[in-house]
C-alpha cells in the first residue's frame, strides 16, 4: 500500500518503523529537522519500552538518561514514597529521530488537508492538533507548561509528583542525566503556571528550556471519528492516552501496533471497534478523573470508577513502572 503518515512523533514514527519495507510509506512532519523536538517530560517505563524498541530494532538502554528507584508523592499533609519498577526518562528526541532514519519523511510540511486521493490510506498522527480528522465535539484536555532546568545541587535525587488541589493536574519533577530535570505542571483549571513557578522559587535553578502544549484526555469513545473511508487516526490525535497521568507514549505505541497488525491482515475495517476495545479502561478513568475535576466525585457511589483505575494499573505494574498499592491510590484519590 502506498500510506502517508502525517505527524513524525513517537506514534507515527513507531507505525512506520513496524511496518517499513512491507509498504510504500512517507512520513510528513510540521517541525522542520533541524529544530525537531518532542514535547513531553521523556518519562516512560523501562521494561515496556525495551520490548516495543526490540521490535523495530533499537537497544532503549541506549536512550535511558536517568532510572528511578522511588517516586515521592506530595500530598497535602503527607508524603507517599511509590517503589518504583523501571520507571525512566529517556531521550525521546533521539529516539524519535532515530525512528526517522531510513523513511522518506518530509520535515517543515503542515499538512492541513488529508491528500486522502494521492495515497492508499492516510493516517492522522498529529497528536493534541488532530489537524485531518474532523474536530472531536467535546474535547477535554489539560494546559502544560514545562521548564528543562539545570542544577548544580538538584533539590530531588529522583521522581517526584504533586498532586494540585482537587486532582485537577499535577506538578512533576522527573530527573534528567548530568543535573538536568524536566519540571513541570499541568491543570485544567489553568493554576499550574503559578505552582510550577512557585516550586521555582523555592528550588531555583536554570531554566534552559520552556516548552508546553496541551495533553488531551478525552478518551478514545469521544474522539471518534477513528476512520473515515481511507483516513484513520493513531495516538493522541484519537485519545489515546492514560487520563489520569497525561502519559501517551506507550500507549500511542501499542496503539501504532494495533493499526499495524489490522493493516496487516486486511482488517482495517476492524480498527475502530478494537481501539475502543483495547483503550476501554480509559473510559472508566476519565469518567472518574472528570469528576473529580468537576468537583462531583463522591468515594462511596464512585468507587467503582476508582476500582477500575486500580485494577487495571495494578495488573500491569511493569507496564507503568511502579509498585501499585491500593492505599497509596486512595490517599492520592482522597488528597
Ligand atoms: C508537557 C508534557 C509532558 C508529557 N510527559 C509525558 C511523559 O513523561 N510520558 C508519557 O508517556 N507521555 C507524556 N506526555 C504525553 C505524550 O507526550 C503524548 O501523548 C505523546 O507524545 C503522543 O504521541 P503522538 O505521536 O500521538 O503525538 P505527538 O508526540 O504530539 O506527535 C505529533 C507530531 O505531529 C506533528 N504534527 C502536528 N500537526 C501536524 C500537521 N498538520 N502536519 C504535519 N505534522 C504535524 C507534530 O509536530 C508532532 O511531531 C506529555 C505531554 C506533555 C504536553
Amino acid at each position: 500500500m502506498r500510506i502517508a503518515i502525517v505527524g513524525g512523533g513517537v506514534a507515527g514514527s513507531y507505525l512506520a518503523s513496524l511496518m517499513a519495507n512491507k509498504h510504500d510509506i512517507v512520513i510528513y512532519e510540521r517541525q522542520s529537522y533541524e529544530k525537531f523536538y518532542t514535547v513531553c517530560a521523556w518519562g516512560t517505563s523501562l521494561p515496556e519500552l525495551r520490548k516495543l524498541s526490540s521490535k523495530i530494532g533499537l537497544n532503549f538502554d541506549d536512550y535511558v538518561l536517568f532510572a528511578g528507584k522511588r517516586m515521592i508523592v506530595q500530598l497535602r499533609d503527607e508524603e507517599l514514597e511509590i517503589p518504583l519498577k523501571g520507571l525512566c526518562t529517556f531521550d525521546k528526541r533521539r529516539f524519535v529521530m532515530d525512528m526517522h532514519k531510513g523513511k522518506e519523511i518530509i520535515y517543515g510540511e503542515a499538512v492541513r488537508t488529508a491528500p486522502t486521493d494521492k495515497y492508499d490510506l492516510v493516517v492522522d498522527a498529529t497528536g493534541f492538533s488532530r489537524s485531518l480528522l474532523p474536530r472531536v465535539g467535546k474535547d477535554y484536555f489539560i494546559p502544560t507548561l514545562e521548564y528543562k532546568v539545570k542544577y548544580r545541587n538538584p533539590p530531588l535525587d529522583d521522581f517526584m509528583v504533586r498532586p494540585l488541589p482537587g486532582l485537577t493536574g499535577y506538578l512533576w519533577y522527573f530527573p534528567l542525566d548530568n543535573g538536568y530535570a524536566h519540571v513541570g505542571a499541568g491543570d485544567y483549571y489553568k493554576q499550574h503556571v503559578e505552582y510550577l513557578n512557585d516550586f521555582m522559587r523555592r528550588h531555583g535553578g536554570e531554566v534552559v528550556m520552556k516548552i508546553g502544549r496541551p495533553v488531551r484526555i478525552s478518551p478514545p469513545h469521544l474522539c471518534q471519528p477513528i476512520m473515515q473511508n481511507n483516513l484513520v487516526g493513531v495516538g493522541e490525535s484519537i485519545g489515546v492516552v492514560y487520563p489520569a497521568l497525561g502519559e501517551g507514549i506507550i500507549p500511542g505505541m501499542h496503539n501504532a501496533q494495533l493499526l499495524a497488525s489490522c493493516i496487516e491482515e486486511g482488517r482495517l475495517q476492524e480498527y475502530p471497534s478494537k481501539v475502543l476495545k483495547k483503550f476501554n479502561v480509559y473510559e472508566k478513568v476519565f469518567q472518574f478523573i472528570r469528576k473529580k475535576i468537576k468537583g462531583e466525585f463522591n468515594l462511596l457511589r464512585d468507587f467503582r470508577l476508582v476500582l477500575s483505575a486500580f485494577l487495571h494499573m495494578k495488573l500491569a505494574e511493569d507496564r507503568y513502572g511502579m509498585v501499585i498499592r491500593l492505599k497509596d491510590w486512595l490517599r492520592v484519590v482522597e488528597g
